[in-house]
């Protein structure tokens, strides 16, 4: 292990770990990753069973 090299968790590109975008190699890949991130959960509780739903339909 020599930690000279990290993979950015956005594109795979190496990135220094003193980086301030760290472990991304920069602003555009940590938001990258934040938006697919959002994204995912929102299609989690997207996919809410129909049980729940019919809670608020019976006002
Ligand atoms: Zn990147």
């Amino acid at each position: 292990m020599s930690g000279s090299g990290f993979r950015c968790l956005g594109c795979g590109k190496l990135v220094r770990r003193r980086a301030s975008d760290f472990p991304f190699c920069g602003e555009r890949c940590r938001l990258l990753d934040l938006a697919n991130w959002a994204s995912e959960r929102y299609a989690i509780s997207s996919s809410l069973p129909s049980s729940e739903v019919g809670l608020s339909d019976e006002e």
